[in-house]
């Protein structure tokens, strides 16, 4: 008989990667890196003593700061809903003058995002998800990659006010997304109030106070918005 899932040592912080860490191939990344250096910084900003001292009680599951990095956009460990999630992508660009038009491109992408014309190779950049698929086929290498790094999001959550995170950088190197986090945590550990997770708190300092006004906002406005006080919070220091 299945028993029911009991977590009897919670920690404060959790950092959940996707199979990319032990070898999935369509990952485009390192993802165990990534994971380790998020951990590290997380450390190094006192994440988890921050916690322990706001939380009166037992620590409970939504009490913790979640981190998930997935290797591709297939998202595997739901970084949509962690505190602070990457997402490795690699988007494709071609080269016209070396493309034989064979087609295996067009074939591979699962989001229509290629169109083989009398003229070349079209890439639709709104409906491309950045797997790199098409580039890994082509077999004469007249696609490469435009841009290879992670997306960065933050502020996801589920409970009583689920949300999807924010995404606030695309194509960022680990550099860059370590000191994105790094910028968000330290933020979060000195500005946040009790119980808070960093998507209220963010939204809180962004001038986005209330669901209601929150909702209001486009997907790209909130996440402008949060980009502009991480900024100002010197993510690139
Ligand atoms: S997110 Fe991508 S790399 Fe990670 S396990 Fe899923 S398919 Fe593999
Ligand atoms: S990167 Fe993926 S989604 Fe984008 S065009 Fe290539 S195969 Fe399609
Ligand atoms: S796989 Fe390469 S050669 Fe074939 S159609 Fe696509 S870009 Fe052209």
């Amino acid at each position: 008989m299945l028993q029911a899932a009991t977590d009897t040592a919670i920690t404060p912080c959790v950092v959940r990667e996707c199979r990319g860490a032990r070898g999935c191939p369509r990952a485009l990344l390192d993802v165990a890196e990534a994971s380790a250096a998020i951990a590290e910084m997380l450390d190094a900003c006192g994440a988890s003593d921050t916690i322990r001292r706001r939380v009166k009680g037992p620590l409970l599951e939504h009490h913790r700061f979640k981190v998930s990095v997935s290797g591709c956009p297939n998202a595997c460990a739901q970084p949509q809903i962690a505190d602070f999630g990457l997402i490795g992508e690699e988007r494709p660009r071609v080269d016209q003058s070396a493309c034989i038009e064979c087609g295996a491109c067009v074939e591979v992408c699962g989001e229509g995002a290629l169109e083989l014309t009398g003229t070349g190779l079209l890439i639709d950049a709104r409906r491309c998800v950045g797997c790199g698929s098409c580039i890994a086929v082509c077999p004469v290498e007249a696609l490469s990659s435009e841009r290879k790094g992670w997306r960065v999001l933050m502020g996801g959550r589920l409970g009583r006010h689920p949300r999807l995170a924010a995404e606030v950088m695309q194509g960022a190197s680990l550099d860059e997304a370590s000191r994105m986090a790094r910028a968000v945590v330290g933020l979060w550990v000195r500005e946040g109030a009790a119980s808070e997770r960093v998507g209220a708190t963010l939204d809180r300092l962004a001038g986005m106070e209330g669901e209601s006004l929150a909702l209001t906002q486009t997907e790209g406005e909130r996440a402008s918005a949060l980009a502009l006080l991480l900024k100002r919070e010197g993510p690139s220091s």
